[in-house]
């Protein structure tokens, strides 16, 4: 017997804080990978007030409307990248501007991670060092 069901899913959906607009996680339209989300706690002698949270979720467009006069945009082939952000502090955070535990555990687990993924390489560089030595001799 065929039967037909009403199905409810929930969708990931992130809203610009200054346009409204939506940006879905699962859309083709690429506009939730290009979101800019700020969330912080504000230390002491913030302007924001010391220890209240910051947040604010832009979309691209808003973003260059607002931005685009300080941002530095380099050119560059995703393929083939020819340069890496000058200082990479990205997903770094002061202890203090982590809510809970869970944030903290994800944070450090990303930490443990990426040292992982940083170890591999050098050990990868000593090795081609070691060759290359060898190779001299
Ligand atoms: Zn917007």
């Amino acid at each position: 017997m065929l039967q037909q069901r009403p199905v409810t899913t929930l969708q990931h959906v992130n809203i610009c804080d200054r346009c409204g607009k939506e940006m879905q996680r699962d859309a083709i339209d690429g506009e939730w990978s290009e979101r800019l989300t700020i969330s912080f706690r504000a230390g002491y002698g913030s302007v924001f007030g010391d220890g209240n949270i910051v947040e604010c979720d832009l979309c691209q467009h808003c973003i260059k409307d607002l931005l685009e006069r300080y941002l530095r945009i380099i050119h560059d082939d995703s393929f083939d990248p020819k340069h890496k952000p000058q200082v990479e502090r990205y997903r770094i955070y002061q202890d203090y501007q982590l809510c809970d535990e869970a944030q903290k555990t994800a944070v450090w687990e990303e930490f443990k991670r990426l040292a992982r993924a940083h170890s591999k390489k050098l050990e990868e560089r000593e090795q081609q060092m070691k060759i290359q030595a060898a190779a001299e001799k």
